[in-house]
Protein backbone atom coordinates (compact mmCIF):
# COMPACT_ATOMS: atom_id res chain seq x y z
CA UNK A 1 0.00 0.00 0.00
CA UNK A 2 1.14 3.85 -0.50
CA UNK A 3 0.51 5.29 1.96
CA UNK A 4 2.08 9.68 2.25
CA UNK A 5 3.31 10.12 5.59
CA UNK A 6 2.77 13.36 6.53
CA UNK A 7 5.79 14.99 8.04
CA UNK A 8 7.52 11.82 9.25
CA UNK A 9 8.41 9.61 6.45
CA UNK A 10 7.67 6.00 7.51
CA UNK A 11 10.56 3.95 8.71
CA UNK A 12 11.99 0.59 8.10
CA UNK A 13 12.74 -1.96 10.52
CA UNK A 14 16.32 -0.49 11.00
CA UNK A 15 15.34 2.81 11.42
CA UNK A 16 12.04 1.80 13.82
CA UNK A 17 14.57 0.35 16.11
CA UNK A 18 16.96 3.03 16.30
CA UNK A 19 14.14 5.73 16.68
CA UNK A 20 13.08 3.47 19.91
CA UNK A 21 16.31 3.63 21.05
CA UNK A 22 15.51 7.20 20.97
CA UNK A 23 12.62 8.20 21.85
CA UNK A 24 11.12 5.42 23.63
CA UNK A 25 7.95 3.31 23.53
CA UNK A 26 4.69 3.86 25.21
CA UNK A 27 1.86 1.04 26.34
CA UNK A 28 -1.09 0.66 25.77
CA UNK A 29 -2.98 -0.62 29.43
CA UNK A 30 -4.51 -3.23 27.38
CA UNK A 31 -2.25 -4.44 25.55
CA UNK A 32 0.45 -6.36 28.94
CA UNK A 33 -2.44 -7.52 30.37
CA UNK A 34 -3.57 -10.62 28.21
CA UNK A 35 0.35 -10.86 27.14
CA UNK A 36 2.85 -12.87 29.07
CA UNK A 37 6.30 -11.01 27.27
CA UNK A 38 9.50 -11.42 28.87
CA UNK A 39 9.77 -8.89 32.35
CA UNK A 40 9.84 -5.28 31.72
CA UNK A 41 11.63 -3.52 34.50
CA UNK A 42 15.11 -5.00 34.62
CA UNK A 43 18.01 -3.14 34.26
CA UNK A 44 20.62 -4.84 32.47
CA UNK A 45 24.42 -4.45 33.80
CA UNK A 46 24.18 -0.93 33.43
CA UNK A 47 23.11 -0.61 29.90
CA UNK A 48 19.36 -0.33 29.74
CA UNK A 49 16.05 -1.72 30.88
CA UNK A 50 13.11 -2.21 28.96
CA UNK A 51 10.63 -4.16 27.47
CA UNK A 52 12.00 -6.82 24.77
CA UNK A 53 10.10 -6.84 21.14
CA UNK A 54 11.09 -8.32 17.52
CA UNK A 55 10.08 -6.31 14.33
CA UNK A 56 9.64 -8.63 11.44
CA UNK A 57 11.84 -7.34 8.75
CA UNK A 58 12.67 -8.58 4.88
CA UNK A 59 16.79 -8.43 5.71
CA UNK A 60 16.47 -9.94 8.90
CA UNK A 61 13.85 -10.05 12.22
CA UNK A 62 15.26 -7.31 14.27
CA UNK A 63 15.23 -7.62 18.22
CA UNK A 64 15.02 -4.02 20.26
CA UNK A 65 15.03 -3.79 23.68
CA UNK A 66 13.02 -0.51 23.82
CA UNK A 67 13.00 1.81 26.45
CA UNK A 68 9.48 2.24 28.34
CA UNK A 69 10.21 3.36 31.94
CA UNK A 70 12.58 6.58 31.51
CA UNK A 71 10.80 9.71 31.78
CA UNK A 72 11.61 10.67 27.78
CA UNK A 73 9.59 7.93 26.89
CA UNK A 74 6.66 9.12 28.46
CA UNK A 75 7.17 11.63 25.73
CA UNK A 76 7.20 9.02 22.59
CA UNK A 77 5.48 9.45 19.41
CA UNK A 78 5.17 5.08 19.43
CA UNK A 79 2.70 3.42 21.30
CA UNK A 80 2.28 -0.17 21.32
CA UNK A 81 -0.84 -1.62 21.13
CA UNK A 82 -3.06 -4.23 20.20
CA UNK A 83 -5.10 -4.89 16.79
CA UNK A 84 -7.68 -8.07 15.17
CA UNK A 85 -4.25 -9.48 13.58
CA UNK A 86 -1.88 -8.88 16.84
CA UNK A 87 0.26 -6.51 18.02
CA UNK A 88 1.69 -3.18 16.33
CA UNK A 89 3.79 0.16 17.17
CA UNK A 90 1.79 3.24 15.82
CA UNK A 91 3.73 6.52 15.42
CA UNK A 92 1.61 8.66 16.47
CA UNK A 93 2.97 11.94 14.29
CA UNK A 94 1.81 10.18 11.11
CA UNK A 95 -0.38 7.06 11.80
CA UNK A 96 2.47 4.67 10.32
CA UNK A 97 2.09 1.22 12.37
CA UNK A 98 4.17 -1.44 12.49
CA UNK A 99 3.80 -5.19 13.12
CA UNK A 100 6.02 -6.12 16.23
CA UNK A 101 6.47 -10.13 18.12
CA UNK A 102 6.54 -9.69 22.19
CA UNK A 103 8.93 -12.97 22.46
CA UNK A 104 7.57 -15.13 25.59
CA UNK A 105 8.91 -15.21 28.70
CA UNK A 106 11.18 -18.67 28.83
CA UNK A 107 10.02 -21.25 31.34
CA UNK A 108 13.31 -21.81 32.56
CA UNK A 109 13.45 -18.28 33.91
CA UNK A 110 11.26 -19.21 36.62
CA UNK A 111 13.13 -22.73 37.42
CA UNK A 112 15.32 -22.82 40.25
CA UNK A 113 18.84 -24.07 39.78
CA UNK A 114 20.07 -26.65 42.39
CA UNK A 115 21.48 -23.91 44.86
CA UNK A 116 18.07 -22.76 45.07
CA UNK A 117 18.20 -19.95 42.99
CA UNK A 118 15.99 -18.97 40.20
CA UNK A 119 17.82 -19.28 36.86
CA UNK A 120 16.45 -15.44 35.84
CA UNK A 121 18.77 -14.05 38.81
CA UNK A 122 21.50 -16.24 37.28
CA UNK A 123 21.32 -15.37 33.88
CA UNK A 124 18.87 -12.89 31.15
CA UNK A 125 18.15 -13.36 27.47
CA UNK A 126 18.97 -9.60 25.29
CA UNK A 127 17.83 -10.39 21.97
CA UNK A 128 18.87 -14.21 21.74
CA UNK A 129 21.65 -14.57 23.73
CA UNK A 130 22.14 -15.11 27.33
CA UNK A 131 23.83 -12.69 29.59
CA UNK A 132 25.11 -13.58 32.78
CA UNK A 133 27.37 -11.01 35.30
CA UNK A 134 29.73 -12.57 37.84
CA UNK A 135 31.44 -11.53 40.21
CA UNK A 136 30.68 -8.83 43.25
CA UNK A 137 29.28 -5.21 42.72
CA UNK A 138 31.31 -3.33 40.21
CA UNK A 139 33.73 -1.82 42.64
CA UNK A 140 33.25 1.77 41.71
CA UNK A 141 30.02 1.36 43.31
CA UNK A 142 31.84 1.63 46.53
CA UNK A 143 31.73 5.82 45.79
CA UNK A 144 29.76 7.04 43.52
CA UNK A 145 32.73 9.50 42.64
CA UNK A 146 34.32 6.59 40.84
CA UNK A 147 31.17 4.77 39.00
CA UNK A 148 30.76 5.66 35.40
CA UNK A 149 27.75 8.05 35.37
CA UNK A 150 25.18 6.45 33.16
CA UNK A 151 25.47 3.28 34.45
CA UNK A 152 22.99 1.74 37.29
CA UNK A 153 24.70 -1.95 38.23
CA UNK A 154 25.82 -1.38 41.81
CA UNK A 155 21.77 -0.62 42.04
CA UNK A 156 21.26 -3.92 40.96
CA UNK A 157 23.31 -6.60 41.05
CA UNK A 158 22.65 -8.34 44.09
CA UNK A 159 18.88 -6.89 44.10
CA UNK A 160 17.51 -7.88 40.60
CA UNK A 161 20.57 -10.42 39.99
CA UNK A 162 21.82 -13.01 42.62
CA UNK A 163 24.92 -11.77 44.33
CA UNK A 164 26.84 -15.18 43.96
CA UNK A 165 26.59 -17.43 41.14
CA UNK A 166 28.19 -21.07 41.73
CA UNK A 167 30.01 -22.48 38.70
CA UNK A 168 26.98 -24.89 39.00
CA UNK A 169 24.59 -22.13 39.06
CA UNK A 170 25.52 -21.04 35.73
CA UNK A 171 25.79 -24.31 33.74
CA UNK A 172 22.34 -25.84 34.86
CA UNK A 173 21.10 -21.71 33.45
CA UNK A 174 22.75 -22.49 30.34
CA UNK A 175 22.13 -26.02 29.52
CA UNK A 176 18.16 -24.62 30.57
CA UNK A 177 18.59 -21.55 28.24
CA UNK A 178 20.36 -23.69 25.29
CA UNK A 179 17.69 -26.35 25.56
CA UNK A 180 14.37 -24.28 25.75
CA UNK A 181 15.63 -20.89 24.27
CA UNK A 182 17.98 -22.34 21.57
CA UNK A 183 20.67 -20.15 23.09
CA UNK A 184 24.02 -20.33 21.53
CA UNK A 185 26.17 -17.55 22.97
CA UNK A 186 26.79 -17.04 26.49
CA UNK A 187 28.06 -13.39 27.31
CA UNK A 188 30.17 -13.19 30.86
CA UNK A 189 30.34 -9.36 31.89
CA UNK A 190 31.46 -8.39 35.28
CA UNK A 191 31.97 -4.61 36.25
CA UNK A 192 35.57 -3.32 38.14
CA UNK A 193 37.04 -6.18 41.04
CA UNK A 194 40.45 -4.64 40.83
CA UNK A 195 43.58 -6.35 42.01
CA UNK A 196 44.03 -7.64 37.92
CA UNK A 197 41.60 -10.82 39.20
CA UNK A 198 38.85 -9.82 36.87
CA UNK A 199 39.65 -12.66 34.17
CA UNK A 200 40.39 -15.43 36.79
CA UNK A 201 37.11 -15.03 38.08
CA UNK A 202 35.23 -15.84 34.64
CA UNK A 203 37.95 -18.90 34.19
CA UNK A 204 35.83 -21.32 35.67
CA UNK A 205 32.72 -20.44 34.26
CA UNK A 206 34.30 -20.61 30.48
CA UNK A 207 35.64 -23.44 31.17
CA UNK A 208 32.69 -25.12 32.77
CA UNK A 209 30.29 -23.63 30.35
CA UNK A 210 32.79 -25.09 27.06
CA UNK A 211 33.28 -28.47 28.83
CA UNK A 212 29.70 -29.21 30.14
CA UNK A 213 27.03 -27.07 27.86
CA UNK A 214 28.88 -26.51 24.63
CA UNK A 215 28.10 -22.75 23.92
CA UNK A 216 30.07 -19.86 22.13
CA UNK A 217 31.41 -17.97 25.05
CA UNK A 218 32.22 -14.20 25.03
CA UNK A 219 33.93 -12.66 28.28
CA UNK A 220 33.29 -8.64 28.90
CA UNK A 221 35.23 -7.19 31.89
CA UNK A 222 37.95 -4.07 32.55
CA UNK A 223 41.15 -4.99 30.89
CA UNK A 224 43.74 -7.11 32.24
CA UNK A 225 46.97 -5.25 32.63
CA UNK A 226 48.77 -8.64 32.19
CA UNK A 227 48.22 -9.91 29.24
CA UNK A 228 49.10 -13.46 29.56
CA UNK A 229 45.72 -13.79 31.41
CA UNK A 230 44.17 -13.58 27.60
CA UNK A 231 46.34 -16.27 26.09
CA UNK A 232 44.83 -18.46 29.21
CA UNK A 233 40.96 -17.59 28.74
CA UNK A 234 41.87 -18.04 25.15
CA UNK A 235 42.92 -21.55 25.50
CA UNK A 236 40.23 -22.21 27.94
CA UNK A 237 37.97 -21.51 24.83
CA UNK A 238 36.42 -17.30 25.15
CA UNK A 239 35.29 -16.87 21.54
CA UNK A 240 35.04 -13.52 22.08
CA UNK A 241 36.35 -10.41 23.60
CA UNK A 242 34.74 -7.19 24.09
CA UNK A 243 36.33 -3.97 25.93
CA UNK A 244 34.25 -0.96 27.57
CA UNK A 245 36.08 1.98 26.72
CA UNK A 246 32.87 4.36 26.35
CA UNK A 247 34.10 7.00 24.61
CA UNK A 248 37.19 8.00 22.44
CA UNK A 249 37.93 11.46 23.59
CA UNK A 250 40.58 11.57 26.94
CA UNK A 251 38.11 14.38 27.98
CA UNK A 252 34.80 12.82 28.16
CA UNK A 253 36.60 9.33 29.33
CA UNK A 254 37.53 10.87 32.23
CA UNK A 255 34.46 12.74 33.06
CA UNK A 256 31.79 10.24 32.66
CA UNK A 257 33.86 7.56 33.96
CA UNK A 258 36.03 8.70 36.71
CA UNK A 259 36.62 5.15 38.29
CA UNK A 260 38.04 3.61 34.64
CA UNK A 261 40.16 6.61 34.31
CA UNK A 262 41.39 6.63 37.78
CA UNK A 263 42.13 3.25 38.14
CA UNK A 264 43.39 1.83 34.77
CA UNK A 265 43.42 4.29 31.86
CA UNK A 266 42.09 4.68 28.45
CA UNK A 267 45.14 3.27 27.36
CA UNK A 268 44.50 -0.06 29.06
CA UNK A 269 41.51 -0.76 27.34
CA UNK A 270 43.67 -0.13 24.07
CA UNK A 271 46.53 -2.15 24.78
CA UNK A 272 44.38 -4.96 25.37
CA UNK A 273 41.62 -4.92 22.45
CA UNK A 274 44.74 -4.90 19.95
CA UNK A 275 46.56 -7.23 21.85
CA UNK A 276 43.49 -10.09 21.84
CA UNK A 277 42.47 -8.89 18.34
CA UNK A 278 46.35 -9.82 17.18
CA UNK A 279 45.98 -12.94 18.65
CA UNK A 280 42.55 -13.67 17.73
CA UNK A 281 42.16 -12.01 14.28
CA UNK A 282 39.63 -10.10 12.84
CA UNK A 283 36.40 -9.44 13.67
CA UNK A 284 36.66 -11.41 17.25
CA UNK A 285 37.30 -8.55 19.11
CA UNK A 286 34.45 -5.23 19.66
CA UNK A 287 35.55 -2.15 21.34
CA UNK A 288 32.40 -0.91 23.01
CA UNK A 289 31.52 2.83 22.71
CA UNK A 290 28.69 4.68 23.69
CA UNK A 291 26.96 7.48 21.25
CA UNK A 292 25.37 10.28 22.03
CA UNK A 293 27.01 11.65 24.84
CA UNK A 294 30.95 12.99 23.36
CA UNK A 295 30.65 14.39 20.14
CA UNK A 296 29.64 12.88 17.21
CA UNK A 297 33.28 13.60 15.46
CA UNK A 298 34.75 11.45 18.57
CA UNK A 299 32.60 8.21 18.27
CA UNK A 300 33.29 8.32 14.76
CA UNK A 301 36.71 8.47 15.63
CA UNK A 302 36.20 5.55 18.12
CA UNK A 303 34.55 3.33 15.04
CA UNK A 304 37.72 4.30 12.68
CA UNK A 305 40.02 3.60 15.79
CA UNK A 306 38.26 0.42 16.59
CA UNK A 307 37.53 -1.31 12.65
CA UNK A 308 41.62 -0.19 12.12
CA UNK A 309 42.58 -2.96 14.78
CA UNK A 310 40.40 -5.46 13.49
CA UNK A 311 37.52 -5.21 15.93
CA UNK A 312 33.86 -4.62 15.61
CA UNK A 313 32.18 -1.72 16.98
CA UNK A 314 29.51 -2.42 19.46
CA UNK A 315 27.57 1.19 19.74
CA UNK A 316 25.19 1.45 22.48
CA UNK A 317 22.71 4.42 22.27
CA UNK A 318 22.88 6.60 25.15
CA UNK A 319 20.10 5.46 27.47
CA UNK A 320 19.04 7.72 30.53
CA UNK A 321 18.65 5.25 32.89
CA UNK A 322 16.25 5.91 36.49
CA UNK A 323 18.88 5.90 38.77
CA UNK A 324 21.77 6.94 36.87
CA UNK A 325 23.87 10.10 37.44
CA UNK A 326 22.51 11.04 33.96
CA UNK A 327 19.39 9.69 34.56
CA UNK A 328 17.68 14.08 33.12
CA UNK A 329 20.49 14.05 30.48
CA UNK A 330 18.04 13.64 26.79
CA UNK A 331 18.69 10.65 24.94
CA UNK A 332 20.31 11.38 21.23
CA UNK A 333 18.72 12.75 18.37
CA UNK A 334 17.68 10.03 16.11
CA UNK A 335 19.53 11.65 12.85
CA UNK A 336 22.65 11.49 14.38
CA UNK A 337 22.15 8.11 15.29
CA UNK A 338 21.52 7.33 11.49
CA UNK A 339 24.81 8.64 10.95
CA UNK A 340 26.55 7.36 13.46
CA UNK A 341 25.63 3.19 12.44
CA UNK A 342 25.89 3.98 8.81
CA UNK A 343 29.44 5.51 8.99
CA UNK A 344 29.88 2.06 11.60
CA UNK A 345 28.73 -0.36 8.75
CA UNK A 346 30.96 1.38 6.11
CA UNK A 347 33.75 1.36 8.16
CA UNK A 348 33.22 -2.32 8.85
CA UNK A 349 32.75 -2.86 5.03
CA UNK A 350 35.84 -0.72 3.93
CA UNK A 351 38.55 -2.64 6.67
CA UNK A 352 36.64 -6.29 5.80
CA UNK A 353 35.48 -6.74 9.36
CA UNK A 354 33.30 -9.92 9.12
CA UNK A 355 29.87 -9.29 10.69
CA UNK A 356 26.61 -11.53 11.47
CA UNK A 357 29.46 -14.88 11.28
CA UNK A 358 28.56 -16.86 14.24
CA UNK A 359 24.81 -18.45 14.30
CA UNK A 360 22.06 -16.82 16.10
CA UNK A 361 22.99 -13.75 18.17
CA UNK A 362 20.69 -11.22 17.82
CA UNK A 363 21.36 -8.30 19.98
CA UNK A 364 17.91 -5.98 21.50
CA UNK A 365 20.29 -3.84 23.51
CA UNK A 366 22.88 -2.56 20.66
CA UNK A 367 22.05 -1.97 17.18
CA UNK A 368 24.34 -4.32 15.56
CA UNK A 369 26.77 -4.25 12.59
CA UNK A 370 23.83 -6.51 10.27
CA UNK A 371 21.24 -4.11 11.62
CA UNK A 372 22.72 -1.16 9.59
CA UNK A 373 21.96 -2.85 6.44
CA UNK A 374 18.87 -1.50 6.90
CA UNK A 375 20.26 2.10 6.77
CA UNK A 376 22.28 2.40 3.84
CA UNK A 377 20.58 1.90 -0.24
CA UNK A 378 20.43 -1.87 -0.62
CA UNK A 379 21.51 -1.79 -4.07
CA UNK A 380 24.68 -0.56 -4.05
CA UNK A 381 27.06 -3.34 -5.63
CA UNK A 382 29.81 -2.61 -2.83
CA UNK A 383 27.27 -3.84 0.35
CA UNK A 384 25.91 -6.51 -1.77
CA UNK A 385 29.01 -7.75 -1.84
CA UNK A 386 29.52 -7.20 1.49
CA UNK A 387 26.71 -9.04 2.43
CA UNK A 388 27.28 -12.00 0.48
CA UNK A 389 30.99 -12.41 1.79
CA UNK A 390 29.66 -12.52 5.00
CA UNK A 391 27.45 -15.38 4.13
CA UNK A 392 29.83 -17.26 2.97
CA UNK A 393 32.25 -17.14 5.24
CA UNK A 394 29.22 -17.78 7.90
CA UNK A 395 28.83 -21.00 5.66
CA UNK A 396 32.60 -21.59 5.92
CA UNK A 397 32.49 -21.30 9.76
CA UNK A 398 29.33 -23.39 10.06
CA UNK A 399 32.07 -26.85 11.28
CA UNK A 400 33.59 -24.91 13.27
CA UNK A 401 30.47 -23.11 15.29
CA UNK A 402 28.94 -26.95 15.07
CA UNK A 403 31.75 -28.06 17.33
CA UNK A 404 32.04 -24.91 19.43
CA UNK A 405 28.60 -25.74 20.51
CA UNK A 406 29.59 -29.30 21.15
CA UNK A 407 30.40 -29.81 25.08
CA UNK A 408 34.33 -30.58 24.40
CA UNK A 409 37.61 -30.43 26.87
CA UNK A 410 39.74 -27.37 26.79
CA UNK A 411 43.20 -26.99 27.39
CA UNK A 412 43.88 -25.78 30.69
CA UNK A 413 47.53 -25.49 31.23
CA UNK A 414 47.08 -23.07 34.31
CA UNK A 415 47.88 -19.68 34.73
CA UNK A 416 51.63 -19.96 35.64
CA UNK A 417 52.18 -21.78 31.64
CA UNK A 418 51.07 -18.45 30.33
CA UNK A 419 52.84 -15.92 32.60
CA UNK A 420 56.12 -17.62 31.86
CA UNK A 421 55.73 -18.07 28.13
CA UNK A 422 54.62 -14.68 27.89
CA UNK A 423 57.50 -13.47 29.84
CA UNK A 424 59.28 -15.73 27.66
CA UNK A 425 58.46 -14.54 24.44
CA UNK A 426 59.18 -10.77 26.06
CA UNK A 427 62.26 -11.21 26.93
CA UNK A 428 63.03 -12.76 23.53
CA UNK A 429 62.03 -9.75 21.57
CA UNK A 430 63.38 -7.30 23.54
CA UNK A 431 66.68 -9.09 22.69
CA UNK A 432 65.36 -8.84 18.74
CA UNK A 433 64.98 -12.66 18.59
CA UNK A 434 61.61 -12.27 17.57
CA UNK A 435 59.93 -10.11 15.10
S1 LIG B 1 32.71 -0.21 35.18
FE1 LIG B 1 31.33 1.54 35.02
S2 LIG B 1 29.75 0.83 33.57
FE2 LIG B 1 30.78 -1.00 34.31
S3 LIG B 1 29.59 -1.67 36.06
FE3 LIG B 1 31.24 -0.36 36.88
S4 LIG B 1 30.34 1.67 37.02
FE4 LIG B 1 29.02 0.44 35.69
Amino acid sequence: MNRHYVGTPRRNPGELKLELFCRGLRIDPDVLSDEAGRPIVRTRAGLGSGLELVIPGDLKDLWVNAPVVEAFARQSPFVLRRGPNGLFIEDERNGATYPVVLPPEPRWYRARTSTGKPMMDIGILQGTYLGIYVGPPCGYWRSRRLSCKFCTTGENVGVSEALEKTVEDVVETCQRAKEESGVTFVHFNSGFQGGDRDLEMAAPYVKAVKERVGLIVGVQMVPARELWRYDWLIDLGVDHFSFCFEFYDPEWFRRICPGKDLTLGQQAFFRAMEYTSRRMGKGRVSGEIIAGIEPIEATLGAIDYITDVGAFPTVCVFRPLIGAEMEDWPPPPFEDMVVVHRYMLEACRKKGIPIGIAPNIEVSLVFLPTDAFYLVDRRRWDMRWYRWRNRILAWLARPYFAWQLWPHRVRDRGPDFYRRRFQKQAALQSDGVMG
